[in-house]
């Protein structure tokens, strides 16, 4: 379909929202921890979190956060360490790092409360024109579109559209979108992408949009958004130093910008480690290891090495090391191998009694 020959008469777009809102009353989701919610603050920590995860992997961690951080203030007061030390598994650790800065913006330049218009909103870190067409329907029932990725599936799908320009597929979203009852229909869209016309697997046969849906017409709906071809994600090797000292280890904070911004990681051993006193002491080197990242695979393998006082040059070889007790470093924002690695020596250290 060529969406410059679409037209979408105001009828249309009125039995395609009376279909969407009658279904989520009866089928959709209306008991997630953030539709109960009013204000701006809960919904956009959830609307922060849910960007690329699952509904079930961000509930313990909305809870977490609200809990630990029940206002903005709170939020904007906290350390950069601790919020994402909370971040820790959820992924994307720059979400973590906007909604920190996002929430020092509030307070500092809204008083401590979100801006309720669109134009004020996306200045914030993290928040981009669909995130906050979500805050402004579901905290304000302003009527604003929104357009992630199940939205624009959905709409792809219903008028076979294989490709479309962004501000295409926005002016799409912005006719169905109503005046009233935008809240509901905000979710309704959400969710009849996540549970009905799902990426792989749509069910067609449960879908209010069947009758007019030229995607289920064409007789293969899934073809519709053409999908971009994934390019091969590269693989990148590391050795990381181990170091220990009695009950505690070297980590290292990575600079703010680059991979593993602003968390805590074990320093890398490179040959300029090798000239150092380091490479004299005894080591033991592990299997070799992987993780796979969004963008790239991680091959890596620890070089351990046990001191019973770790000299001041140990120290200064990396910059930003700091030697953390091991129980005190699992609450640090921590990438997923480090982290898996922390707590195989926690739990070694808990059977033996002692990091080696
Ligand atoms: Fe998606 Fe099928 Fe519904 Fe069309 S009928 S919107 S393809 S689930």
């Amino acid at each position: 379909m060529n969406l410059l020959k679409l037209s979408i008469s105001k009828a249309d777009a009125a039995i395609f929202q009376r279909r969407i809102l009658t279904w989520y009353k009866k089928f959709g989701r209306h008991t997630l921890p953030w539709q109960l919610e009013t204000e701006a603050y809960p919904i956009w920590l959830s609307e922060i979190m849910l960007q690329q995860t699952q509904v079930q992997t961000v509930i313990p961690y909305y809870h977490k956060f609200l809990s630990r951080f029940p206002t903005v203030q709170t939020l904007a007061d906290a350390s950069i360490d601790e919020v994402l030390g909370l971040w820790s598994g959820l992924g994307y650790y720059a979400r973590g790092r906007n909604l920190h800065a996002a929430a020092q913006q509030v307070c500092q330049h809204h008083a401590g409360l979100f801006p309720k218009t669109l134009e004020a909103l996306i200045t914030l870190p993290g928040i981009g024109r669909s995130t906050a067409g979500a805050i402004l329907a579901q905290s304000d029932g302003q009527a604003i579109p929104i357009l992630d990725a199940n939205v624009k599936r959905v709409l792809c799908r219903f008028h076979a559209i294989e490709t479309a320009s962004e501000t295409a597929l926005w002016g799409l979203a912005t006719v169905y979108t109503p005046n009233t009852d935008v809240r509901a229909y905000t979710q309704a869209m959400m969710d009849i992408g996540a549970l009905v016309c799902r990426n792989t697997h749509p069910e067609c046969d449960s879908c209010p949009l069947q009758n007019d849906c030229a995607g289920f017409q064409s007789g293969n709906p899934t073809h519709y958004p053409e999908k971009k071809k994934r390019a091969a994600i590269p693989t990148r090797a590391c050795v990381f130093a181990l170091i220990i000292e009695g009950t505690r280890v070297l980590l290292q904070k990575r600079p703010t910008k680059g991979i593993w911004g602003g968390l805590w990681a074990f320093p890398e051993w490179s040959e300029a480690t090798d000239k150092t006193l380091l490479g004299s002491y005894p080591h033991t080197l592990s299997p070799l290891q992987k993780h796979t990242f969004t963008h790239f695979h991680l091959s890596y393998q620890t070089r351990k090495i046990t001191l019973k006082k770790c000299p001041a040059a140990v120290l200064t070889h990396w910059p930003n090391t700091e030697l953390v007790d091991i129980i005190d470093s699992l609450s640090l924002g921590l990438p997923t191998p480090i982290k898996r690695l922390l707590t195989q020596l926690m739990t070694h250290s808990e059977k033996t009694k002692e990091l080696l």
